[in-house]
This record gives structure tokens, C-alpha cells and sequence, in this order.
């Protein structure tokens, strides 16, 4: 069975050091790897774009960051857009053909990723290639992997050559999701721990006679989620939940009702 090359993102362990953007500018700023790709721009493009979001309210609150190059789509909207400029090959990697859309700025709008940047100086439209020239040996390189992954220093980004079986199998796993699977849900770059971007919480804390409450049994009602306790400083965290309605069940008890429409901090409650 053919292999393809897949990058895992664990949103839970990027810091937004930068280092993958850095390493890609590396590669490609004054560096021409044609026909994969001509030389990125010295400014302006992000082919490894780092988004931020920041969950919550003081003091509980959740910082998170979401690498994001090229999906790698499998059914991507770029070639669905302009059939000729976009190639996807048999491991999975999307190209745009440096020659055939030369010129063609609405490349980029065809892309439910922003992932496309228009190269003024040359005049062409470019994009992560997955080092597809390192991949493929071209590259002189002493490394068989991208170098976002390589450079990441928490792991958070790996590089993975797998056949469908050893892919479904990694995926089930470690719980992969695509971003924004309703864009295009098959593709080459898989996210772990996404719903630290893409989900909200509900955390507070409780508090007996004006101290922490440890110990405590937390439940939601509206969802189906583990009981937690509460921690040394009494505190509770539900994590990954959809925009809804949800009770606050403390000791068997219902305690608040919260309509979630992002992540909150409900504070501190007296018990
Ligand atoms: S190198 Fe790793 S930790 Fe740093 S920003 Fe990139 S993905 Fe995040
Ligand atoms: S993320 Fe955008 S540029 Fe990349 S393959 Fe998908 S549609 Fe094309």
C-alpha cells in the first residue's frame, strides 16, 4: 500500500516560539528549489502562520496557538479553483506549478486556509510545498522530515511516512482531527488536542467557611464529560465544550446554570 506524508500538530505543546516559521524562512528565503518552488520573500509571508487565541478570563485563563501551513488538502479548493496550476501527488503533497499561475493573484482567494501568499517580486503565488524537495532527496539535506518538524523543540510538530493502516490506526490514537473539517476534511496535516482552539471551557472554583474548597465532586449537566475534584484551590475545569447549556453540579448539588458562548471563568463559589 502506498505511503503518505502526514505532519501531527499537538496543539497542547506549541509555545509560539516561532522556531517552525523561522526554519521555514530558512529554507526558502534566498533559496530557489524550482521546479518545487522559487525563493520566498524576505517579508510578508507566513507559509508556517502561527494563530493565537486566548480562552477565559482572568486568572483563569487559556492561551493557545495553532501552527498552521498548507493543509495539504486532499480534495483541495485551490486545484478545484485552477486544475492546472495545482498538482497533488501520490504522497499526499500539494504543489502550485510555479509557471502555469504565474500571474494569478486569485489563487489566494480560492483557499479556505489564507494559506497562499503572492510573491510581488516574482509574480507568482506560493505556499508550503511539505519540503517536498528534502522529501524527495533534491536538497542535499541530512534530514528526512520538514524542517517546521524538525526545528520544533517541544515535538509539538511531527513529520510521519505511513501507509492508510498505520495512519487510521495513529489517528484513533491520538484523537486527530482536521482544522475546519467542513473546508476539507482529508488531507496531510492533523491536529491533536485541537479543541484548545476550537472548543470553550467552563472553570471556577469553590470555596467552604472563605476557604479553598478541595475535594469537591464537579459534574456538568449537558454534556457528558467525567466527574472532576477539586483541586487544592478548589478549582474545576471543563475543557473542549460546544456553545450550549450546561449546569454546574457540585456534591450532587445544582449549583449555577451557564450559557456558553465562549470559554468562561464563573469565579469563585461559596459553598
Ligand atoms: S516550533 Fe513548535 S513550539 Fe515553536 S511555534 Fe512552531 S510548533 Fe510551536
Ligand atoms: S490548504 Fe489551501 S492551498 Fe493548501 S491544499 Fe488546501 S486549499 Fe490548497
Amino acid at each position: 500500500m502506498a505511503k503518505k506524508k502526514y505532519l501531527v500538530i499537538d496543539v497542547a505543546l506549541c509555545h509560539d516560539c516561532n522556531n517552525c516559521f523561522i526554519a521555514c524562512k530558512d529554507e526558502h528565503v534566498m533559496n530557489s528549489w524550482l521546479p518545487y518552488i522559487d525563493e520566498q520573500p524576505r517579508h510578508g509571508h507566513r507559509w508556517m502562520n502561527i494563530e493565537r487565541t486566548e480562552r477565559g478570563q482572568y486568572p483563569r485563563v487559556s492561551a493557545n496557538f495553532l501552527p498552521k501551513p498548507c493543509q495539504h488538502c486532499a480534495e483541495p479548493k485551490c486545484k478545484e479553483a485552477f486544475d492546472e496550476s495545482v498538482t497533488v501527488r501520490e504522497d499526499g503533497i500539494v504543489l502550485i506549478d510555479a509557471e502555469k499561475a504565474k500571474g494569478n493573484k486569485e489563487l489566494l482567494d480560492s483557499c479556505p486556509y489564507d494559506a497562499i501568499w503572492y510573491n510581488e517580486e516574482k509574480g507568482v503565488p506560493q505556499k508550503c510545498t511539505f519540503c517536498a524537495h528534502i522529501l524527495d532527496g533534491q536538497a542535499g539535506a541530512s534530514i528526512c522530515s520538514t524542517r517546521c518538524a524538525h526545528s520544533c523543540p517541544t515535538e509539538a510538530i511531527t513529520y510521519h511516512d505511513l501507509d492508510e493502516a498505520e495512519f487510521e490506526k495513529l489517528k484513533a490514537a491520538e484523537g486527530l482531527e482536521r482544522y475546519k473539517p467542513e473546508e476539507s476534511p482529508d488531507g496531510l496535516v492533523w491536529y491533536k488536542n485541537l479543541y484548545r482552539f476550537t472548543k470553550h471551557f467552563i472553570a471556577g472554583g469553590f470555596l467552604k467557611d472563605g476557604e479553598c474548597a478541595e475535594g469537591v465532586k464537579v459534574t456538568l449537566k449537558g454534556v457528558d464529560v467525567p466527574e472532576q475534584t477539586t483541586n487544592y484551590f478548589g478549582d474545576f475545569w471543563f475543557d473542549g465544550l460546544a456553545p450550549g447549556a450546561y449546569t454546574i453540579v457540585a456534591d450532587g448539588q445544582d449549583i449555577m446554570d451557564v450559557t456558553l458562548t465562549e470559554s468562561v471563568n464563573v469565579g469563585n463559589i461559596a459553598l
